[in-house]
């Protein structure tokens, strides 16, 4: 009898690191091979690239890509498949990750570029077949670019999500459930539970109070910073803003500029091609130290990475927003503990050593991941749909989301396993 496996190298009990070598008719597929980003960066275990059949990247987020280039190191040449803007994307994440880390890093840039050259794009619904294992891409929801995977052998179907997300934002659409629901039964489902334990307020909700808080210190003058990751967050609050406070002032800062208008050729992974072009040309870049002057003077929305306060141009804004009672903060990311995002939110204050900020800080929920109720109803679906047959991994968490997540599958009678680190799972075909 011929079993199918899941080895975990990381991304168990954890959020960061993904990286799972699923062995499945005698391939093997490994399914993301990323980082996880603290001071010092932590790597999953070591994979062989000779022993690889195909690299399967959802998304260039680094907690999923940024050991890739690791596996283009030798002479070995691995197949690797993503979509065509995931492999664009992953050159400015992975440059930005050396510029911080680089010291750490086991590779060059040579291998960067190595990597970039060599991924074969997969567009949604597009399937290609490595010995004798249909690999599919499907729209994961998440940010623009990222896909879950469908892995189809004769008798025995995965589907590993990577991170998704089941509801609309104002910049992608949502995970491509029915397309999922066709495709069962579904034998095995590796899927994220990053929010196994919380649930997400109404998205309108949420973008209704962001921008009456913005308009309200926009109008009282001040200058509002929103801090946000450079790739799919800063696109996000971009259009947020256009869509519902046009004749605000925003501005764009740092990376997000040039990720933006990367974003320009690549419309048709956007929720409204229209209405992105439409947001950039109504938002201004800032071209210098003259500008952020300027604008810290006038007033204004400035949205820039990085989304934490880590590092990139809103640590200068918000070091000088500070002190001002007229201005404010407001975060629109999950802020990793002991970040300085974390700090302000937790103690008021940019570090331990400065001052309690004078300036509004607030914090809104515009998660790219499913929340509890999507994650719970996406797995109950697929597996009623399987006929009960679908054994689920639960990845991408912190132990308190996946225990969660677990308690309430089992409580429904669905088999649900969630591995550590270094567990290898075997599944009989
Ligand atoms: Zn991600
Ligand atoms: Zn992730």
């Amino acid at each position: 009898m011929s079993h199918a496996k899941l080895l975990c190298l990381g991304g168990c009990r954890e959020v960061g690191r993904s990286a799972y070598l699923l062995s499945l008719e005698n391939k093997n597929f490994l399914l993301d091979y990323g980082v996880s980003l603290n001071d010092v960066p932590l790597f999953p275990s070591h994979v062989s690239p000779n022993s690889i059949d195909a690299i399967l990247l959802t998304h260039s987020h680094l907690d999923h890509s940024g050991l890739v280039p690791l596996l283009f190191s030798s002479r070995i040449t691995p197949r690797a498949y993503a979509t065509q803007l995931s492999a664009e994307i992953l050159e400015y994440l992975i440059l930005d990750m050396m510029k911080l880390s680089g010291s750490y890093l086991p590779y060059e840039v040579e291998e960067l570029y190595k990597t970039i050259e060599n991924i074969r794009p997969l567009g949604y619904g597009e399937e290609v077949e490595i010995g004798g294992v249909v690999v599919k891409a499907l729209n994961a929801g998440h940010v623009p670019g990222s896909c879950m995977f469908l892995l189809k052998s004769k008798n025995f179907k995965v589907l590993y999500t990577g991170d998704f997300n089941s509801i609309e934002t104002r910049l992608v659409r949502p995970v491509d459930s029915d397309s999922v629901l066709l495709e069962c039964p579904i034998d095995l489902l590796v899927v994220e539970s990053t929010y196994g334990d919380r649930p997400h307020e109404d998205r309108a909700l949420t973008e209704k109070g962001f921008v009456e808080s913005v308009v309200d210190c926009v109008e009282g003058g001040g200058v509002v910073l929103v801090p946000a990751f450079a790739y799919g967050r800063a696109q996000e609050m971009l259009c947020v803003l256009y869509k519902y406070a046009n004749d605000l002032t925003v501005y764009l800062d740092g990376m997000a500029r040039s990720i933006s208008l990367e974003l320009l050729s690549f419309k048709d992974f956007l929720r409204d091609g229209g209405l992105y072009e439409e947001a950039l040309e109504f938002v201004r870049f800032v071209r210098g130290p003259k500008d952020r002057r300027r604008l810290l003077k006038e007033g204004g929305v400035v949205i820039s990475p990085s989304g934490m306060l880590k590092g990139g141009p809103s640590v200068f804004y918000a070091k000088r927003l500070a002190d001002r009672s007229d201005s404010a903060i407001f975060l629109v990311s999950y802020q990793i503990p002991n970040t300085p995002g974390d700090y302000l939110l937790k103690h008021g204050k940019l570090a331990p050593d400065s001052e309690k900020v004078k300036c509004n800080v607030k914090w809104f929920d515009f998660s790219s991941h499913a929340g509890r109720s999507e994650l719970f109803d996406f797995i109950t679906k697929v597996v009623d749909r399987s006929e009960g047959r679908t054994k689920v991994v639960l990845v991408h968490g912190e132990e308190r989301a996946v225990s969660s997540l677990e308690e309430a599958l089992k409580g429904k009678g669905v088999e649900v396993l969630a591995p550590k680190n270094g567990e290898l799972l075997t599944f009989k075909l």
